[in-house]
């Protein structure tokens, strides 16, 4: 996960927004769950990998994460990080 952008709100006029994002963000990078929206199996709102991933599978072997899912948190045997090679 990224560190959230504070764009304008990194104006010291902001101080305490400032600090609930600085602490949101910590809690962010101590968190190892994942997201589908981070993950190289999520094509076409698919997994690609659902046998692995202990999902349910529909007749042609697929399936479909939709976007409330794919932005929740969740700890996946099959994620792959997206820009890492292929092994
Ligand atoms: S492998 Fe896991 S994290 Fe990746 S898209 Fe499938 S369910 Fe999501």
């Amino acid at each position: 996960m990224t560190a959230l952008d504070l764009g304008p709100m990194a104006d010291p006029i902001y101080p305490e927004v400032q600090r609930v994002l600085a602490e949101r963000n910590a809690a962010q990078r101590d968190d190892d769950r994942v997201r589908c929206t981070d993950c190289r199996n999520l094509q076409r709102w698919h997994c690609a990998d659902p046998k692995r991933a202990g999902l349910k599978v529909d007749r042609y072997g697929r399936c479909e994460i939709g976007p409330e899912l794919a932005a929740l948190p969740q700890r996946c045997p099959a994620f792959k990080p997206k820009g890492q090679a292929n092994v």
